[in-house]
């Protein structure tokens, strides 16, 4: 079985500080993987070098078979979705939406085009002339990740998508996403430090110490039989 992405002996020093230590990973296509782990633990820059925001100090990544870790970001085909989504206040939803596509310098039809069937999508199109300040919190954060899913990109990158959200709109945000990830057979990596949240959402659940994947599972094998002592605890902390 090959997989959609692979990372192979992945590594990242900041200087002397390795942030991330020989990682292999393989992501299949159409899964919901999980990046959890403390603070500190290389999440965000896994995600990043995914992203082609970080360029690994070594190793090798790969995208259905293919090399992509020379490639620039806006040629790896992926979306990404921060916590700090900040939309442009002075535009509407749709105009959110359309404002990376119309700085690559694509064609105004088909951005018009690209924007309907995204913004459609994630069903936004009742709300699509409103400006920022007339939106939930949840509705802004749809609009962020419309913003990713405009590029039709085949993998979604997600850094603490809802961890600026209240506990209530967090949890029915966390109902959409999954939602929207069977309805589109989208393949995400989310990055959280939330167990509750990762074990609710994914397919499958990597559990970060330090750099280095403890355990790399289902989230029922990760909470019934979890295979290190700091999986255990770091688990168990949601309890
Ligand atoms: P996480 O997402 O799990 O919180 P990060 O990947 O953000 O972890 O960070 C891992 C470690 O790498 C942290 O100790 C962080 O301070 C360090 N780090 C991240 N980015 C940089 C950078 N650009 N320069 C120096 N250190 C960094």
């Amino acid at each position: 079985m090959s997989a959609f992405i692979n990372l192979e002996r992945i590594s990242k020093s900041f200087g002397s500080f390795k942030v991330v230590d020989e990682l292999d990973l393989e992501i299949a296509q159409g899964e919901f993987l999980s990046l959890l782990g403390p603070s500190g633990s290389g999440k965000t820059t896994i995600l990043m070098m995914l992203a082609g925001f970080v360029e690994p100090t070594s190793g090798v990544i790969k995208l259905q078979g293919q090399r992509i870790d020379h490639l620039p970001a806006h040629r790896r085909n992926m979306g990404v979705v921060f916590q700090n989504y900040a939309l442009f206040p002075h535009m509407t939803v749709a105009e959110n939406v359309a404002f990376p596509l119309i700085m690559r310098g694509m064609a105004k039809a088909e951005v018009g085009e690209r924007v309907g069937r995204a913004i459609d999508m994630v069903q936004l199109t009742p709300i699509k002339d409103r400006k920022p300040a007339q939106l939930s919190g949840g509705q802004q954060q749809r609009v962020a990740l419309t913003r990713a899913l405009v590029f039709e990109p085949s993998v979604v990158l997600m850094d603490e998508p809802l961890g600026a959200l209240d506990k209530q709109l967090r949890e029915h945000m966390q109902f959409e996403l999954r939602e929207l990830h069977r309805r589109l057979g989208l393949t995400i990596v989310f990055v959280t430090h939330d167990q509750g949240e990762a074990l609710t959402m994914s397919n499958r659940i990597a559990v970060f110490n330090a750099g280095r994947i403890e355990q790399l599972a289902s989230p029922e094998a990760i909470y019934d039989r979890p295979e290190t002592r700091f999986v255990a605890e770091f688990i168990g902390e949601t309890n």
